[in-house]
Parts: C-alpha cells; structure tokens; sequence
C-alpha cells in the first residue's frame, strides 16, 4: 500500500473528502484543481502507482473505473456534450500523484491534445 498516498488516504477516510461516486473497486472525487467545468479523477481502491503496476489480476478495477465513468457521464448529463478521459503517465505526461487515476473533464470546448 502506499502509506503516504493521497488517494489511499482519501480511500480509507484518514483524508476527508466527499466521494459522490463509487462502485466495488473504484471510487470518484472532484479534483481539486479542475482543468474543466466538470472534473472527476475516477481511482481504483487498490494502489497502483501507473498503467505499468497494472496485471491481468487488476482488470476488475479497470472495468469498474470505466463503469464509473459512464456511470458519472449519465448522472452528470454530458454523454451528449462530450467529455475526455485521459489518464497521465509518468513525468513526460506530467503525473503528479503516483496512484493511477482516470481524468474525466468536461462542460467547456477542450483544446487539443499534446
Ligand atoms: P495527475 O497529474 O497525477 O494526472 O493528476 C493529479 C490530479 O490530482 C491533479 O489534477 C490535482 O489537481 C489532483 N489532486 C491532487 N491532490 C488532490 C487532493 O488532495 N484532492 C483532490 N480532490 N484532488 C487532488
Ligand atoms: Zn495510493
């Protein structure tokens, strides 16, 4: 486990935040710095720190994270308005928090990618 893991730390309630969604293996927070109107980091409950750390044996929370976001996607409404799920990958992709999480932005125009 990663003991000094922000998203564990909310995880396990010993960092308070609201958790609006979640589901057996995953749960969603609003990111705290939002890039968009609409900003979810959608994080598996168990710690991986990137894709890399991801096995076979993880592929239950890879399903669960993208129920989650098609979950959050009705609930929010923006299923027809569009949104972007980008996960950042170490530092070229400019990862800050090392526990794989999913980005779910949307509610504005979204520049390109790069
Ligand atoms: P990364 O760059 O690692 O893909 O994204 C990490 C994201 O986590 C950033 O967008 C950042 O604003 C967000 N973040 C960092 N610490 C916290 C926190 O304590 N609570 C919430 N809700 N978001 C956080
Ligand atoms: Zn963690």
């Amino acid at each position: 486990m990663g003991n000094d893991c922000i998203f564990c730390k909310i995880n396990n309630r010993e960092i308070k935040s609201p958790i609006p969604y979640s589901n057996n293996t995953s749960f969603a927070i609003k990111d705290i710095a939002p890039k968009a109107p609409i900003h979810f980091l959608i994080i598996p409950k168990i710690h991986l720190t990137n894709l890399t750390a991801f096995g076979d044996q993880n592929f239950d929370s890879m399903k669960d994270m993208f129920k989650l976001a098609s979950e959050i996607v009705k609930q929010e409404n923006i299923s027809h308005t569009g949104y972007r799920l980008v996960i950042n990958q170490g530092n070229d992709a400019g990862q800050q928090v090392p526990h794989l999480h999913l980005h779910l932005l949307a509610g504005i125009q979204l520049g390109e990618m790069g």
